[in-house]
């Protein structure tokens, strides 16, 4: 029995210098990281170390971290008890997101980073990657699926959002709170919500070839970026004001798109639903949806981008999409 880590790069990783360049890089392996961490070589099951890419989180990949997923799975269907993935923390709500929605397993996956790189005082890296290991490895984490464990507390992937650049308590569930804190070594988890079941394996060819855009609505916006979007996307997410509204001249044009292609509607305020029934102005969410808009829920917009986009990649149509954001929203 063992706890799988996979290192893909990030800020915890990120010990090293570029010759001519300033700057930190990622460099350093996993046999590294945990070397930096007091107790972790005392943890049972002891860690299985993979490094599997050395990057900015900027840089992941759906296929790529589809494989990390995968291998993930294999790592767990030979016997690990839970798995630990470290990245960079500017992607990481996307990549937990994505790895929940295709994780069949009860083994917790979980996920970490850090805010300060190891070059400065008081590095949060080793503490996260310390507090992961324990959630991966605790019986009371099983079942929960993909979870991001940060600053000693333990998120579910589902909602958990990256609420601040620079903050170590940037990780948050602004919706619900965290499932759980890790204390004095010691997992807690306090909220067990209720998960949807994973989606099917998607074909990652498939996936490649899919795309989806993203419009966060502005003051004034004129929409024109909309306006041959159907020609080069198989979909769209609309992060729209407040509780989904957008100006009255785009409501046209997001009516013409979702005759053409899937129009998923979220709030770009970072917390909480859009409606479905209350204002009723051109450009409110009762006038997008009578236009054809989909309900994005309580997703936020990153998210409903990740469900759209393999969703699309799986050939869904418009019902099983609307049936799946009712699900995940
Ligand atoms: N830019 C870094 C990354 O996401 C930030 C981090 O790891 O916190 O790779």
């Amino acid at each position: 029995m063992s706890i799988a880590l996979f290192t893909l790069g990030g800020t915890i990783a990120m010990g090293g210098l570029d010759p001519g360049r300033p700057g930190v890089v990622a460099r350093l392996t996993g046999a590294d990281l945990t070397a930096a961490v007091p107790g972790l070589a005392d943890l049972n099951p002891p860690l299985d170390v993979r490094d599997a890419l050395a990057v900015p989180s900027a840089h992941l990949t759906y296929r790529q971290l589809l494989d990390v997923v995968d291998a993930a799975g294999r790592a767990v269907i030979a016997g690990a008890t839970g798995v630990v993935v470290t990245q960079g923390t500017d992607t990481l709500e996307e990549s937990a997101f994505l790895a929940d929605l295709v994780w069949p397993h009860d083994a917790p996956l979980v996920f970490t980073g850090a805010m300060r790189n190891p070059t400065l005082a008081g590095p949060d890296g080793p503490a996260n990657l310390l507090a992961a290991a324990r959630v991966a490895a605790a019986p009371s984490a099983r079942g929960l699926g993909v979870l991001v464990a940060f600053n000693d507390e333990v998120h579910a992937a589902r909602w958990v959002r990256k609420t601040h650049s620079t903050s170590t308590a940037t990780f948050a569930s602004p919706n619900t709170g965290p499932l759980g804190h890790v204390i004095e070594g010691r997992v807690r988890v306090l909220v067990r919500p209720e998960r949807p079941a994973p989606l099917s394996p998607v074909d990652p060819d498939r996936l490649d070839g899919t795309r989806v855009a993203l419009h966060t609505v502005t003051l004034d916006d004129d929409g024109l970026l909309l306006d041959r979007l159907a020609e080069t996307h198989h979909g769209l997410v609309v992060a729209g004001f407040g509780v989904g509204h957008v100006p009255a001249r785009l409501a046209p044009t997001l009516g013409a798109l979702a005759d053409r292609i899937p129009v998923v509607l979220t709030s770009r305020s970072g917390a909480g639903s859009v409606l479905r029934n209350t204002y009723g102005a051109v450009g409110s969410e009762t006038d997008l949806r009578r236009r054809g808009l989909l309900d994005g829920g309580l997703l936020d917009p990153y998210k409903a981008k990740v469900l759209l986009r393999l969703l699309l990649a799986a050939n869904a149509g418009r019902d099983t999409i609307a049936a799946a954001l009712a699900r995940h929203g």
